[in-house]
């Protein structure tokens, strides 16, 4: 049994219209057609799955091969170009095997176990095809629990901040702090954003959880402003995912949030990452535009790891790039880094302020210093602490 999803049809739907959507799926599942023998089936689930059924495989000693065969095929034809109104479009599927164990084996059982695998190949990047085991159906189990567990802690108030604190290199202060959000899981303990932040992408649960995070960390830097009034401010920096960005009423949020809390918009950093910009281009730059006339400002998280292309930093006119914690952690003691060096020289000619990474020792530091790097962020400084943490902090006034 092979489960395939047509990944990405929503996009089809939403920027082509249903229209177009209706007419991949036709002209999809012909294709499925042409990859199979005349006994196997064909069959739509619903929305973008199908369901394979390779019926009657003689050779029992070469079933995998068979199947890699059949879905490496429907994988190429897929891959093909479909022409929709006019338009190239071109689409991945997800696969997921499920072999049958015998006569005995219930049909539901066999089409969950194929749909099971479809999820991990999906989620271990799309485009591919994953053959069900049982240590799957087990981690499928896991994860149910942990999506449950996570839609929960946003009620139950079982999510909270962390605050690391950004430092400028000019006058060795604290000048900023980026909000880390955490889980205090009832019986896991601290649980890290790594991991459930990914989870929480697959599920969407993201999205909630963000404006969360966001509408925290902004009363957070106004109660700061009006603890600390009269000295310079410090600006509060949040993660945005890009499912955030994908939103419908991603401004009206952001301006609800700043309203309701009084936070100054002009404190305020949004982080994003290369993904923002890769999966929602047109409307991502509009709203970021938008998002900049009130006031806000943004960071590239994690510079230079992930999308190469650099066509980007005139459509979103960024303010800040963050140096992902891998190049500065490769930094020597005793010479130059090459890539620090140039991200540091490519943002000075676009204007753009530099915060370092994931500094942890002081050569580290000297090093950023020398190269002339504006701004660093790493346990050198302060881990991620909670407000109070903070507070003790700032009232030693501590200079680096
Ligand atoms: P990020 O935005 O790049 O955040 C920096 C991460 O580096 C934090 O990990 C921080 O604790 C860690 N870090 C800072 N300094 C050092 C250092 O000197 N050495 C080392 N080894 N690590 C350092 P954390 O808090 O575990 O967060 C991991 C990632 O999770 C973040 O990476 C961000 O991508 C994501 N994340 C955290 N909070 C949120 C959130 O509220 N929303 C979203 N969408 N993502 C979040
Ligand atoms: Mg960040
Ligand atoms: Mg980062």
């Amino acid at each position: 049994m092979l489960f395939v999803d047509i990944d990405r049809l929503k996009k089809i739907n939403d920027s082509l219209g249903h229209g177009a959507g209706d007419q991949l799926l036709v002209e999809a599942a012909s294709r499925f057609d042409s990859c199979l023998r005349p006994g196997d089936t064909v069959a739509r689930l619903g929305g973008d799955e199908f369901a394979i059924l390779l019926d009657d495989i003689r050779d029992a000693a070469h079933v995998s091969e068979h199947v890699n065969e059949v879905a490496g095929r429907v994988q190429k034809e897929l891959e093909r170009p479909f022409v929709l109104e006019g338009r190239e479009v071109f689409v991945t599927v997800s696969i997921g095997v499920a072999p049958c164990r015998g006569g005995d084996q219930r049909p539901d059982e066999l089409l969950r176990n194929a749909d099971t695998a479809m999820y991990r190949a999906k989620s271990l990047g799309r485009a591919r095809h994953e053959v069900f085991d049982a240590t799957m159906h087990q981690r499928a189990v896991k994860m149910l629990e942990l999506e449950t567990d996570l839609w929960r802690a946003i009620e139950r108030d079982e999510l909270l901040l962390h605050y690391q604190p950004i430092i400028s290199l000019q006058n060795g202060q604290i000048c900023g702090y980026e909000a880390l959000v955490r889980w205090q899981h009832p019986a896991r303990g601290l649980v890290p954003p790594m991991e459930f932040i990914p989870l929480a992408e697959e599920t969407g649960l993201v999205v909630p959880m963000g404006w969360w995070v966001l509408r925290e960390a902004c009363h957070q830097a106004r109660r700061w402003s009006r603890q600390f009034e009269g000295e310079t401010p410090h600006f509060m920096a949040v993660n945005l995912s890009s499912q955030q960005f994908s939103q419908t009423d991603t401004i009206e949020r952001v301006r609800a949030i700043v309203a309701e809390t009084g936070v100054n918009p002009h404190h305020l950093k949004l982080e994003i990452t290369e993904s923002v910009i890769m999966e929602n281009s047109e409307s991502a730059a509009a709203m970021f535009l938008q998002l900049k006339e009130l006031g806000i400002r943004f960071s590239m998280d994690d510079f230079g790891t992930g999308y190469s292309s650099l066509s980007y930093l005139h459509r979103f006119p960024l303010d800040t790039l963050k140096i992902d914690r891998s190049f500065v952690s490769q930094m020597r003691p005793d010479s130059k880094n090459e890539i620090v060096n140039t991200i540091l020289s490519l943002a000075g000619g676009l204007s753009l302020s530099v915060v370092a990474e994931g500094v942890e020792t002081p050569a580290q530091l000297e090093n950023l210093r020398a190269m002339g790097c504006g701004f660093a962020q790493g346990f050198f400084f302060s881990k991620p602490l909670e407000a109070e943490k903070i507070e003790e902090l700032l009232s030693q006034n501590p200079t680096w």
